[in-house]
C-alpha cells in the first residue's frame, strides 16, 4: 500500500483537480490519499481571522468567497446529482461552523492559537470531502477518514505540532490501515492531528507533507508518493536557471536540507517520520506520471561531484552582535538567544566567533528580533547590526565535508563571479554547506555554482 500526498498546487481548481482524479482513479485504488486544501484556501481562512478581529462585517464576505470557490469546484467535479447534493450540504455544514468561529473571534476580540487551528483546518476538510464525493460520483468506492478518527496524535502544540509516533502508529494500524481495501480510495485531510485531549493542532503552514509522512510511517506503508505539478527535486531553481536538471535520487539528509532552503518541494519535516521507518519517498509529476521523478531513499547514489543541488532562500536576515571575548563570557549566548525567543521568534542558525555572534532569522522577524536584543539591560555587547538585504545559499550533497576540494571549488567559483561572501556555515549536517551573500549577488552566485558543479559533469545518474 502507498500513501499519496496531493497538494494545493495540484488542486488549483476544478480542471486541475480533475487531472488528479483521473490519475487517482487509474492508479490510486487501494491506497490512502492525504490531501491539502484547494489552492489559496488556507490563506483565505487565515486572513479571515485578522479581518474578523478588525470587524464582524468582513465575515459574510469571507464565507461567501469560500462558498463560491468550493461550489464551483463541486459543480465541475461531481456529476452525480445525489453526490452533488450531499457534498453541497456537507459544505454548508462546514461553512456554518466556520462562520460561528469567526463571529466568536469578532465578539471576543481574541483569536487564540486553538481557534486559529480550528479555523485553518477547514480547507483540508472541505477538499477531502469534495474529492471523495467526486470519486464516488465516478462510481469508485471512496471515503474520508479524519485525523481525529484515525488517531493522529500530536504533542498538543498549536500551529506547530509534532506527531507522537508511538500512539499514532497504534491507532492508525487499527483504525486506518484496516479500512483500506483493494478497490477503495481513502482520503485523509492533511495539515493536522489531535492532542491526547482531542485538541485540533496543525503541523504549521505547508504541513500536509508532514501529515502524509506520519500516515506513511503510521500504517507502515510501502512508499510515500508526493504528487506535484513539477518534475521533482532539481539541481537549482528552474525559475532562475532553466538549464537545471532533475535529481533522480537523494538521501533523506539531502532532501531535508533541500526542503529547508529549496524551492518548496517538501515541508522540511517530512523526512523525519519516514526516515525512522526506512520508507522511501517518491516525488512524482502529475503532468508526466510515467517520468522518473525524484526518489528519496537511504541508499541514494552519490553524484560524481558529490553536490546534487544549489539552492537558496531570500527569507533570511542576519543580526550581528559584536562583543569581545564571546567564548570566554558565560551566559552571553543564552542571554541573546533568549531575548529573541522571548519575542516568539525562531532562530534559524547561530554562528559565533570570539568577537561576534551572528543570528539568522526570517526577514519578517528581523526588526523585532533586533529590538529584543537592544532591550537587554545591561547591554552585554558593543554594537549590534541588522542586515536584511542578504540571501542564504546552500550546496547540498551528502558527504561533502569528507570530500576534498568541494569547498575550494565552491568558493573559487563564487569569488571568480566577483561575489563577496558574508558568512559561511559548514553546519552540523554532512549534507550541506551554507553561506550568505548580498541579495543583489544572488543570481550571479547561483549561476557560478551551477556552472562549477554541473555544467562540466555528465547527468547525475
Ligand atoms: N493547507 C495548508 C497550508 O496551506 C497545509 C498544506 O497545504 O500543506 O499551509
Ligand atoms: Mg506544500
Amino acid at each position: 500500500m502507498k500513501i499519496i500526498k496531493i497538494g494545493g498546487g495540484c488542486l488549483k481548481d476544478g480542471p486541475t483537480a480533475n487531472i488528479i482524479l483521473d490519475l487517482a482513479a487509474a492508479r490510486g485504488k487501494g491506497n490512502i490519499f492525504v490531501v491539502s486544501a484547494f489552492f489559496g484556501i488556507t490563506d483565505i481562512l487565515v486572513s479571515g481571522i485578522e479581518a474578523a478581529l478588525a470587524s464582524e462585517d468582513s465575515i459574510e464576505g469571507v464565507i461567501q468567497d469560500l462558498r463560491n470557490r468550493h461550489q464551483t469546484i463541486v459543480d465541475y467535479l461531481v456529476d452525480s446529482v445525489e453526490e452533488k447534493d450531499r457534498a453541497l450540504q456537507k459544505l454548508e455544514d462546514l461553512l456554518g461552523k466556520l462562520e460561528r468561529y469567526y463571529f466568536g473571534i469578532s465578539f471576543t476580540r481574541e483569536a487564540t492559537p486553538r481557534m486559529r487551528d480550528m479555523i485553518a483546518v477547514s480547507g483540508e476538510r472541505m477538499s477531502a470531502m469534495i474529492l471523495a464525493a467526486a470519486m464516488a460520483s465516478r462510481g469508485i468506492d471512496s471515503g474520508v477518514v479524519l485525523p481525529e478518527e484515525a488517531g493522529i496524535i500530536t504533542d498538543g502544540k498549536f500551529m506547530d505540532a509534532t506527531a507522537l509516533m508511538a500512539p499514532t502508529r497504534e491507532n492508525l494500524s487499527l483504525r486506518l490501515g484496516r479500512q483500506v481495501t483493494e478497490n477503495k480510495i481513502l482520503f485523509v485531510p492533511g495539515f493536522y492531528g489531535v492532542s491526547d485531549t482531542g485538541e485540533i493542532t496543525t503541523f504549521g503552514r505547508g504541513g500536509s507533507d508532514y501529515s502524509a509522512a506520519v500516515v506513511t510511517a503510521g500504517v507502515d506503508a510501502d512508499l510515500l508518493e508526493i504528487w506535484k505539478d513539477t518534475p521533482g527535486f532539481m539541481t537549482a531553481d528552474p525559475d532562475n536557471l532553466p538549464d537545471c536538471r532533475l535529481i533522480p535520487e537523494l538521501t533523506y539528509e539531502e532532501a531535508a536540507e533541500l526542503a529547508y532552503t529549496g524551492a518548496g518541494i517538501l515541508h522540511p519535516r517530512t523526512v523525519e517520520p519516514v526516515r525512522q521507518a526506512g520508507i522511501d519517498i517518491a516525488v512524482k509529476n502529475t503532468y508526466d506520471p510515467d517520468a522518473r521523478g525524484s526518489r528519496i531513499t537511504r541508499r541514494a547514489r552519490q553524484a560524481d561531484t558529490i553536490i546534487k543541488s544549489v539552492s537558496y532562500t531570500r527569507d533570511v536576515a542576519i543580526l550581528k552582535i559584536h562583543a569581545s571575548g564571546v567564548g570566554a563570557r558565560q551566559g552571553i549566548l543564552s542571554l541573546i538567544t533568549r531575548a529573541v525567543s522571548d519575542k516568539g521568534i525562531n532562530i534559524k542558525s547561530v554562528v559565533t566567533s570570539q568577537t561576534c555572534i551572528s543570528l539568522l532569522v526570517s526577514k519578517n522577524d528581523a526588526q523585532t528580533a533586533h529590538a529584543g536584543i537592544r532591550e537587554i539591560h545591561p547591554r552585554p555587547f558593543r554594537e549590534s547590526v541588522c542586515r536584511t538585504r542578504v540571501a542564504l545559499v546552500s550546496i547540498v550533497g551528502e558527504g561533502l565535508h569528507h570530500s576534498r576540494g568541494i569547498a575550494a571549488r565552491c568558493f573559487t567559483a563564487v569569488s571568480n563571479a566577483d561575489v563577496n561572501i558574508e558568512m559561511i556555515s559548514f553546519g552540523a549536517s554532512d549534507a550541506a554547506m551554507y553561506f550568505l551573500v548580498d541579495e543583489d549577488s544572488l543570481d550571479a552566485t547561483i549561476q557560478a555554482l551551477h556552472d562549477a558543479f554541473f555544467n562540466s559533469s555528465p547527468p547525475l545518474l
